[in-house]
């Protein structure tokens, strides 16, 4: 250790053993603790800069540490996590090993929708593209990564539920029920958009209602609509469809798989 004398009063420089810069300190010698800041500075001895560095770094270790925890105990705790997110079983685990999937089972697709993970998107496909396994992986990719919460639902549940909702006594059930879908959830799947009926007109409304929230910004939740959008199917669904068209073609990023080429292309769903 080095010591200077000081213009200052009562001080004295020492040399930073991070950097080497003289730094000032208060005067230690002839004082009862002498032995005990030497002992301790001639360890370290840390000017301004070099401590808040230092003490920087500190925080940022502790912090990755902590989110490395939280993410073991995501994966500790899977099941219950999946089943509060609604994922079907089916869609999270690898069928012929029984085992969680460590890829995508269809890549190009998982990964189109990861980037989209701030977007509204429709997305179509036949069955056995991959629309719903790539949306559950990049759901538990969403809650394991960056602590989003998501929710899945197909059309399907969402319309028993919104049914369930419109019975009870409570004449604010419609609204509490949206802002169940919608105010505490940073993303909302729904499965299974394109069934082989026409939806009853209350589903027509509940799913009209979705659009005009995500249209009128009062929709927090990103929506992902999941289905197989033939050509025609949004008249197949909707009494009005102009309007529905509108919503989707102006919030959604409306898309289709090809599943030869295996690439993601635009889909126009305002068009007839
Ligand atoms: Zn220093």
């Amino acid at each position: 250790m080095t010591i200077q004398p000081s213009e200052n009063p009562g001080m004295i420089g020492v040399d930073c053993s991070e950097c080497g810069k003289i730094y000032e300190i208060e005067e230690f010698r002839g004082t009862a603790f002498e032995e005990i800041f030497r002992n301790a500075l001639e360890k370290e001895r840390w000017c301004p800069e070099c401590r808040e560095k230092i003490i920087a770094e500190e925080t940022r270790e502790k912090a990755e540490l902590a989110e490395r925890l939280r993410r073991t105990e995501f994966k500790a705790n899977l099941e219950r996590n999946r089943e509060a997110m609604n994922l079907p079983r089916y869609y999270v685990y690898d069928r012929q090993t029984g085992e969680l999937f460590k890829e995508p089972p269809c890549r190009y697709v998982a990964q189109w929708l990861w980037r989209q993970r701030r977007a509204h998107v429709l997305l179509s496909g036949v069955t056995g593209t991959g629309k719903s396994t790539s949306a559950c992986y990049v759901a538990l990719k969403l809650a394991e990564e960056l602590q989003h919460h998501v929710k899945y639902y197909t059309l399907g549940n969402l319309l028993s539920l919104w049914r369930s909702a419109r019975k009870s006594e409570d004449p604010e059930a419609d609204l509490k029920f949206l802002w169940r879908i919608f105010g505490k959830t940073d993303l909302t799947i729904i499965d299974e958009v394109i069934g082989k009926a026409r939806i009853s007109e209350s589903g027509q409304e509940l799913l009209f209602d979705i659009l005009e929230a995500v249209n009128n910004g009062e929709c927090r939740s990103r929506i992902w609509l999941l289905g197989n959008f033939y050509s025609g199917s949004i008249e197949a669904i909707f009494a009005d469809p102009e309007p529905v068209r509108r919503r989707l073609q102006e919030n959604f990023n409306c898309v289709r798989i090809d599943a030869e080429k295996k690439q993601i292309v635009k889909l126009e769903v305002y068009k007839k």
